[in-house]
Formats: C-alpha cells, sequence, structure tokens
C-alpha cells in the first residue's frame, strides 16, 4: 500500500496571531490569549503542523499570504438548533411589541419540520453550516428537538451528522400538541422507542428543564431523561435556568453534565455549585437569545469572578435567537455582560471546546485540527471595535475543511 503523499501548507503575513496557547515559546501571554506578532503556522493533513515567528517558518508545498491580517482559533460554536423548516418572523415582530415568551412557539416549527422534506432539510442545515463558516465558526453542535417523534427526531440527527460529530439528542425540548394531556406518555416514549433510534446518530442528550414553561420539563422528568441518555452511552447537556429560577443548574451539575446552558436566572447557590464543577461543567451563555427576547443578560462576570467555567454560543433557532453569528454573540458578551474582548473570544473557542469536552479544537497548537479564522483586520480587537462589519471568516487550508 502506497501512502498518499499530503501537501503541508504555510499561512505567513499573520500580521497578530491569537493561539489561545498559554505555553507557547515567544508569546505574548497577557489575558490567555498566546498572541505572537508577525507569525505563521505550517498546516498538514487538516492538522497544525508548526507555528511560530514567519521568520523562521519551515519550507512548504504552498504558501498562502494573509496579507497582513490577523488570524485567530475557529470559534466553536457549541450550542445551535439547526435543523428546522419555516420561519417565525411574525412571532419575533410580535415579541418586540410586547407579547412574552414562553416555548409555545416551538410547535409551528415542529409541523413545518415534519411537513418538510429530508432534501429540503438537508439544503436547510447546509446553508446555515456555511453561513456559520462564513462568519469564522469551524465546529457546530447541532441539536434535534424540531421532529419530537421517533421518525423525525430519529431524521433530524441523521442528517445534523451529515455535517458534524457534535450531535445532540433533544427530544425533550417541548411535550408536543398531541401529547399535551399525557406528558408521562411522552417522556416514557423519549427514553424508550426515541432514544434507541436516536443514540446511534447523537454524541449527548440535553433536556429544556424549565419548570417556568408548561411546555418544558420539570426537574424529575429531566432527571429520568438524562439517566436514560447516560445509560445510552450518551454526554449529557442541559437548557436551564432560561426563564427563571431553577432546578437546571443545580441538576447539570448533580450528574456531571459537560454543560448546562442559558444560565440567565442564577442564585448565588448555582453560582457556588458552577465554580465548584468548573473542571466538569460549563456554564454555556447566549446572549443572542437576551436580545432578541428583549430579556436580562446572564451575569458573566459574576460566573468568571467566581472561578466557573463559561462558554458562549449562538443558540441559533428559528423561535429565540435565528442568528448564526459568533461575532455578534461576542459584542453583545462585551458591551452588555462586561467581559473583555479576551474573555469574550476564550469564551468562544476554548471554553466552547471544553463544554463539548474537546482539547483538539480551541487552540491553535501542534496536532491539533487546523481550525482556522482569518480577521478583515490587523488584530483580534477589530471583531468587537468594528461590530457588525463582517471581517471574520474561517480558513479552509489544503482543501479540508474545519468540520
Ligand atoms: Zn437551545
Amino acid at each position: 500500500m502506497t501512502r498518499e503523499l499530503k501537501t503541508a501548507t504555510v499561512f505567513t503575513g499573520i500580521a497578530e496571531l491569537v493561539t489561545n496557547d498559554a505555553v507557547l515559546d515567544g508569546a505574548d501571554h497577557c489575558e490567555h490569549l498566546g498572541r505572537l506578532s508577525d507569525a505563521a503556522v505550517v498546516v498538514q493533513d487538516g492538522r497544525i503542523a508548526w507555528v511560530g515567528p514567519a521568520s523562521q517558518a519551515p519550507p512548504a508545498d504552498e504558501l498562502q499570504d494573509v496579507g497582513g491580517r490577523a488570524v485567530i482559533p475557529g470559534f466553536v460554536d457549541s450550542h445551535s438548533h439547526l435543523v428546522f423548516a419555516g420561519d417565525r418572523s411574525q412571532e419575533f415582530a410580535a415579541r418586540m411589541t410586547g407579547a412574552r415568551y414562553d416555548g409555545g412557539g416551538i410547535a409551528t416549527s415542529v409541523d413545518a419540520t415534519r411537513a418538510a422534506s429530508d432534501d429540503q432539510l438537508r439544503a436547510l442545515v447546509a446553508a446555515r453550516v456555511a453561513e456559520m463558516r462564513a462568519q469564522g465558526t469551524t465546529t457546530v453542535e447541532i441539536k434535534s428537538g424540531y421532529g419530537l417523534s421517533v421518525q423525525d427526531e430519529a431524521r433530524s440527527l441523521r442528517i445534523a451528522a451529515e455535517f458534524t460529530s457534535e450531535t445532540t439528542f433533544l427530544g425533550a425540548h417541548v411535550v408536543p400538541p398531541e401529547f399535551a394531556d399525557r406528558r408521562s406518555e411522552y417522556v416514557d416514549l423519549v427514553v424508550g422507542e426515541m432514544l434507541s433510534a436516536c443514540a446511534p446518530y447523537a454524541r449527548w442528550i440535553d433536556v429544556f428543564c424549565e419548570p417556568h414553561s408548561a411546555h418544558a420539563f420539570t426537574e424529575e422528568e429531566a432527571r429520568v431523561v438524562l439517566s436514560a441518555g447516560q445509560d445510552a452511552g450518551l454526554g449529557l447537556r442541559v437548557h436551564g435556568n432560561q426563564l427563571g429560577h431553577g432546578p437546571g443548574v443545580r441538576l447539570a451539575v448533580e450528574l456531571g453534565a459537560a454543560s448546562v446552558d442559558h444560565c440567565t436566572f442564577l442564585t448565588a447557590d448555582d453560582v457556588e455549585h458552577l465554580a465548584a464543577a468548573s473542571d466538569t461543567t460549563v456554564a454555556t451563555l447566549l446572549p443572542g437569545v437576551e436580545f432578541s427576547t428583549r430579556s436580562p443578560y446572564p451575569d458573566a462576570r459574576r460566573l468568571l469572578d467566581a472561578g466557573a467555567s463559561i462558554a458562549l454560543a449562538s443558540d441559533c433557532n428559528p423561535g429565540t435567537c435565528y442568528s448564526s453569528s459568533i461575532p455578534f454573540v461576542l459584542a453583545l458578551a462585551v458591551r452588555e455582560m462586561r467581559l473583555t474582548p479576551a474573555e469574550a473570544l476564550l469564551a468562544a473557542t476554548v471554553g466552547s471546546a471544553k463544554s463539548l469536552r474537546r482539547n483538539d479544537i480551541g487552540v491553535i497548537r501542534v496536532g491539533n485540527r487546523a481550525d482556522l479564522t482569518v480577521l478583515d483586520a490587523p488584530s483580534y480587537l477589530h471583531l468587537f471595535y468594528r461590530a457588525g462589519v463582517p471581517i471574520a471568516c474561517a480558513l479552509s487550508p489544503g482543501g479540508r475543511h474545519g468540520r
């Protein structure tokens, strides 16, 4: 057997390289960004082969000059709901004139998703993933949750798995209308036949644990769902504490979930739990949702100052945040949640990678995936300084894509 020779590409002309690598020789380690000026990166076979000053770059088969731009680790969007059909722009407009969000509109997306063909759903997901990549995202987690039947949840995950290895079974998104008077029967279905059909296509299981919504799940129901997922070999994620104070954070920490997402309403006790579990459970903040539902933002400062691990992600979904833009999320995190630009960037790269229990992404270091994002600017600060301007884009070294 002859082994195919892989082409090495050297990227030069990098005015500023943010590596997030805490131990990179010669880097500026201020704010944990591991920054190098006038840098080069060699990429081979989809992996980082070398990182250092451009003047010391080894020879490679191909050279790509990025022309004095900044390069950062590709964004890791660890929370999205991309498998859906239909449109809820009218609901958004109603909310902007005072209607409250309680999770009920999800049924609209479920109807449209069930009615779509496989090819229609696949094309919709492909377009959304491409839209993310064009804004600098190189890894995306995709949840099911708009099928809510055995067949429609399984096909949502089968289609999601064509685009990412980070797939999450969210059959426990809401109780579908046809089970409204039979909640316990729906939970039985989720942990029984639906879980069996979905587990082969999923890495994670998630549940919308929200006693403040009549459509979502109680602590006890969430515990049943998560335990069944764990028994089926899936990792745990939780939608918690979005609409009010509740049991989501406590349950996620108790069960060792990799992530508890939203964390908009936290008690002092919740913050303490998250700080104590910072090696295990990441608090994933989704400020695009608070923006799109005109809600108070989560207290990121309090979480960081207490020692909790945080991530930032889009929650791209048809109801509460139809934005796929991590640069938009970063701008909100700095302007509205008082993170520093460095803290925000770290949360959307290293932090979100940690929430997926991944260490091969989020940091530009030898051996990691070559997931690079280039900014049409000389410094990462322009991501915040030039809010709303599309300066971030994922690089595709050697023709390999980052997903
Ligand atoms: Zn979500």
